[in-house]
């Protein structure tokens, strides 16, 4: 029982238009202005007495207002839930949802190609809160079953994973731990499909986590996170959580936030398509040993990929022989249009050279000198142009050494 409607005539592209939108509301503007709102006012004792505190009413900016509401449907149209909680950053709506379904004792098993700050929290606070912290193999499928036990709460997915790309096959996960026992309850960061390429809901998992600050904001000038629950049981325990916790996200944000909405799909397709096109060319290069893209066939999960997702975003990495810091510093540090950062998902192209080894503990880090890009919009020959002359500066730096 949804209370939004996704069996609508309209293609995706179209109801990511109209999701959230009320002119009627604003005088007729198409957006809804940010909402700067702390106190709400209420005009008498007697609608004070009256006030309903329904989670989704309107009473102190912090606990929700039209911008959070807004932002909210926009983004449980986009990945076909119930309903959805906001926060400001994608980390924290990470770290809430571990917080609301846990407690002392309790098991929570997580991919071990999650995002870094993510095995930080469960490390770290969660961790000291009590819970058992176990990290799996991205490659385990339905194998998860064996490391399930009596105290497991929470499975918590990511892919493919951020850094190393490595695709899980999500439906077998899913389907393992759901037959095991259903009141576990299933997570996924979903920043690399941003929503799009993947849905998470439709494959069983129960609440699908985004970090808006990535391809949803997809400006690079925003903090935005959000979980959208497949069951209103769930949205209720994550909505009363971060009441609890004070999770506020601010309303330029969450304005920004439905602003990139709109253009997402369009935005998504040209970093599929650069993207491919430039993994593909450093396929080809004698400096390169692997490339990291889940749509080529080297990627480990590629044939998944091709199975469950709909395409491709702009991040993923490549692989080199062990390369001297000098070295690579002359290819890096002299990029025109790559800038060297961590993040992505915004209208620019990144690189980050990365090592992986201290980031896994289930599975050990056995490629190469690793080299993460993130594919903007620029125009893609521009983009390989600048590669090019990067390797050029990496060879001879090799040469002189
Ligand atoms: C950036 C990122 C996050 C955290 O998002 P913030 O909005 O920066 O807190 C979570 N997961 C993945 C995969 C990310 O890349």
């Amino acid at each position: 029982m949804s209370k939004h409607n996704h069996d609508t005539p309209f293609a995706e592209n179209t109801r990511l238009i109209h999701a959230g939108r009320a002119p009627e509301k604003f005088g007729g503007a198409v957006n809804i202005p940010p909402f700067r709102a702390s106190t709400v006012l209420f005009p008498t004792l007697a609608e004070l007495d009256a006030y309903d505190p329904a989670l989704r009413s309107v009473r102190y900016g912090r606990t929700g207002n039209p911008s959070s509401h807004a932002f909210e449907a926009g983004m449980t149209e986009l990945e076909e839930g119930h309903d959805a909680v906001s926060y400001p950053s994608g980390l924290q709506a990470i770290t809430s949802s571990l917080l609301a379904f846990t407690r002392h004792g309790d098991h929570v098993l997580i991919a071990d190609t999650a995002y870094a700050p993510t095995r930080n929290f469960a490390n770290g606070i969660l961790s000291r809160a009590g819970v058992m912290v176990e990290y799996f193999d991205p490659g385990i499928g339905a194998g998860i079953a064996a490391l399930l036990r009596p105290a497991t709460r929470v499975v918590f997915l990511e892919s493919p994973g951020s850094l190393t790309f490595e695709v899980q096959d999500v439906p077998a996960i899913v389907g393992a731990v759901a037959s095991a026992n259903p009141d576990i309850v299933l997570m996924m960061d979903n920043t690399w499909a941003a929503g799009l390429l993947f849905k998470p809901l439709k494959h069983g998992v129960h609440i699908a986590i985004q970090s808006a600050t990535k391809y949803v904001g997809g400006h690079s000038d925003v903090s935005l996170g959000i979980a959208v629950c497949a069951r209103p049981n769930h949205w209720l325990r994550l909505k009363k959580a971060s009441i609890e916790l004070g999770a506020c996200a601010s309303a330029d944000d969450l304005f920004l936030g439905l602003r990139g909405l709109r253009s997402l799909p369009v935005r998504m397709r040209r970093h599929h398509e650069s993207g491919l096109r430039v993994a593909h060319w450093l396929a080809a290069r004698p400096e390169v040993t692997r490339v990291r893209h889940p749509g080529l066939s080297s990627c480990p999960g590629h044939e998944t990929w091709k199975r469950d997702f709909a395409g491709a975003c702009g991040l993923f990495a490549f692989e080199m022989a062990p390369t001297p810091r000098p070295a690579m510093a002359a290819m890096v540090d002299g990029m025109a249009h790559f800038g060297m950062g961590y993040s992505w998902g915004g209208f620019e192209s990144l690189i980050l050279p990365s090592n992986p080894s201290s980031l896994r503990s289930a599975v050990p880090w056995t490629g190469g000198e690793l080299v993460r890009l993130h594919v903007g919009l620029e125009d893609v020959e521009d983009l390989i142009a600048d590669l090019d002359a990067g390797f050029a500066r990496l060879n001879a730096a090799l040469e002189q050494a």
